[in-house]
């Protein structure tokens, strides 16, 4: 459903990604570890067209993103993103968050997307906080509204950047329980994430990325146990 072939991507004179290469099959969960700085949110941004690429392929669903004459808003529909920094409007309420783009952007018809957006709410487990303002809400509950807000486009692929690297320990559990669900449910994700745990237990495919390359990937129970590279094993050391 997504692939990259030797795919760079610069800024200015500064090479952040060094040809980067990958598939993801419809239905997989991927998990994308490695040191800051090492080229993690430009990668994910690459897929879903919000940072351009110099050189390589990105496909998604057969579709070149990097074709000038794409479709990016048709592109964004089907790649959800969710941030570390959840940017709900502060001035909206969690339902009216998650209402917003259906209705502004398709346009589609207000009550057809306000019952969506309640199922969605109540999918994050969130039914009765349909109201709160975003200051009302906890960090992890801001997140799951966020999440709501992105598969209330009805994505194929969802991306997620460290969703939880805000989060205190408590609510970081609630966000990762939404996401697993999704997972269960066969979205395809792409999730950079320091979530070792998470990663072990719900990737099917995880890659380690250090300085714009990837440097070891693997199923989990491989890659977390007989990682070969040098700076995969002391990374791994440091945070398991
Ligand atoms: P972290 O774990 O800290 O989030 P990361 O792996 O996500 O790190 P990136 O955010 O992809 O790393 O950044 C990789 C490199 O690209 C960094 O050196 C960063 O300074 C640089 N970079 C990222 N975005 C831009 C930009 N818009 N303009 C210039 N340089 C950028
Ligand atoms: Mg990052």
């Amino acid at each position: 459903i997504i692939s990259l072939r030797d795919v760079h991507k610069s800024f200015g004179a500064v090479e952040v990604l060094k040809g980067v290469s990958f598939d993801v099959r419809k239905g997989e969960v991927v998990c994308i570890i490695g040191p800051s700085g090492s080229g993690k949110s430009t990668l994910i941004r690459c897929i879903n067209g919000l940072n351009n690429i110099q050189k390589g392929s990105i496909k998604v669903e057969g579709q070149e993103v990097n074709d000038p004459k794409l479709d990016l808003l048709a592109l964004r529909r089907k790649v959800g993103i969710v941030f570390q920094q959840y940017n709900l409007f502060p001035h909206k309420t969690a339902l009216q968050n998650v209402m917003m783009a259906p209705v502004l952007v398709l346009k589609e018809p207000r009550r057809e997307v306000e019952e969506r957006a309640r199922a969605l709410i109540a999918k994050v487990r969130l039914e009765g906080k349909e109201d709160a303002y975003p200051g009302q809400l906890s960090g992890g509950q801001q997140q799951r509204v966020a999440i709501a807000r992105s598969l209330a486009m009805r994505p194929d692929i969802m991306l997620f950047d460290e969703v939880t690297a805000a989060l205190d320990p408590e609510t970081v559990k609630e966000v990762l329980l939404t996401i697993r669900e999704l997972a269960a449910e066969g979205m395809t994700c792409i999730l950079v994430t320091h979530e070792m745990g998470f990663a072990r237990e719900v990737a099917d495919h995880v890659y380690f990325t250090d300085r714009g390359v990837i440097v070891e990937h693997g199923p989990p129970d491989q890659f977390f146990t007989k990682a070969k590279d040098p700076r995969t094993r002391q990374f791994l050391s440091q945070v398991l």
